[in-house]
């Protein structure tokens, strides 16, 4: 196909319900894109928080392949191996816990927003925060406080209210005895990389503490390494009742996690929530060589160390440029606040061969691959320098 033959079959035979970009991507490799007519780009925002390995990572790749020329899938009514490997594996390294698997982040969240009303019986409400993203089901759009997302589509589940973040007057304001649970990003991706302080979450954990609510983290953008850890939460000297995972779990497929609390993994029983793709074999076994090759690759230490480098050289461009009004970040989750629509930016960039992205219309959002070069860094800086030089 040529890269007019692939724009007609979209215009005519897909639904438009994505603000597209005008490129046709065909191989990828790290953090190097190749588009249709073999323009090279370097991807600082890769799979929209999927590619935390880069693409195409080889031992990714090649788990895939052992798994795919074996047994490619397996139902949940039956036992096999790669999901008691990655089970053990994900429990391992977050707290004493049980997992329910599933194919996305919002059906990881729909999961933890079922999960929390069976445990109510009968408290039902969830709290949530402002400029929140947590998917576009029914539920988790009524779960995301952003009107934006919900418009048209009323009405939405009952049983959520949004309140503002970082303020835990707010949130104690909201609770009636009808709450259950606080569920949070603690860095607020789509909403334009927020980062909650560390009073609000660990007065979050007292008041749900202190009115036996569950505490519901959302990782799907900031789990997996993407923060300089390997879970967010552990910045903050908490642990989740409820963890929600996807995007780059599986390292460029399909998948979804809800972590909770060994104390109260009886609350789902058999039949109670169920998923047919959920945790199989070929999908299990990439999501363990993510694991691996985080650890193996050092790539906490690399997303710590290139989260400072990158954040410090783009406060360099702070300073000569006023229309940055703050750089802000967690590890390699960083957002670049500006005082107009990033669009243009974006755009000029990618003219000149960089990929990043533009949320909440003015917060450019750089969330390169975990193994990122310092030498890569310094070849983005100057083009995103010589775009604002030209506004
Ligand atoms: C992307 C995202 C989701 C939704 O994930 P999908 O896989 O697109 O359903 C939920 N929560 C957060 C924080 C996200 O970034």
């Amino acid at each position: 196909m040529t890269k007019e033959e692939v724009f007609d079959s979209y215009k005519e035979n897909i639904l438009p319900t994505y603000t597209k970009l005008p490129l046709v991507f065909v191989k990828g490799k790290g953090s190097r894109l190749w588009d249709i007519h073999s323009k090279v780009y370097l991807d600082l925002f890769p799979g929209w928080g999927v590619g935390n390995l880069g693409h195409c990572h080889p031992k990714v790749m090649q788990a895939v392949r052992d798994q795919v020329s074996k047994l490619i899938f397996i139902p949940n009514n039956y036992y096999h191996i790669p999901q008691a490997k990655l089970a053990k594996e994900l429990v391992r390294t977050t707290y004493p816990s049980k997992v329910f698997f599933c194919n996305s982040g919002a059906e990881a969240n729909e999961a933890a927003i079922k999960f929390a009303r069976k445990f109510g019986q009968g408290r039902y409400e969830i709290i949530s925060f402002e400029n929140s993203f947590h998917g576009r089901t029914l539920a988790t759009l009524a779960a995301t406080g952003q009107t934006k997302y919900q418009q048209g589509f009323a009405p939405l589940p009952e049983g959520f209210k949004t309140v503002k973040f970082n303020d835990t007057e707010a949130v104690s304001k909201a609770i009636t005895d009808k709450t259950i649970a606080i569920m949070l990003e603690l860095v607020q991706g789509e909403g334009g990389i927020n980062i909650a302080s560390k009073e609000f979450v660990l007065g979050l954990k007292k008041i749900c503490e202190e009115k036996k609510l569950l505490l519901i983290v959302d990782e799907v953008q900031t789990g997996l390494g993407r923060t300089g850890k390997l879970f967010c939460y552990q910045h903050y000297g908490i642990t989740p009742d409820i963890m929600t995972l996807a995007k780059s779990l599986g390292g460029g497929l399909p998948i979804g996690a809800m972590i909770v609390k060994k104390e109260i993994s009886d609350t789902l029983g058999p039949g109670m929530h169920a998923s047919t793709f959920g945790g199989g074999p070929v999908i299990s076994r990439a999501a363990l060589a993510v694991l691996k090759v985080i650890h193996k690759e050092k790539m906490l230490n690399n997303a710590q160390k290139m989260g400072e480098y990158l954040i410090g050289r783009l406060k360099e461009l702070k300073v000569k440029y006023p229309v940055i009004k703050e750089v802000r970040g967690l590890g390699l989750m960083i957002g670049v606040e500006l005082s107009l629509p990033g669009k243009k930016i974006i755009e000029q960039c990618i003219e000149n061969g960089l990929l990043i992205n533009c949320t909440h219309d003015t917060v450019l959002r750089i969330m390169p691959a975990l193994n990122i070069t310092k030498k890569e860094i310094d070849k983005a800086i100057p083009i995103l320098d010589q775009t604002l030089r030209g506004l």
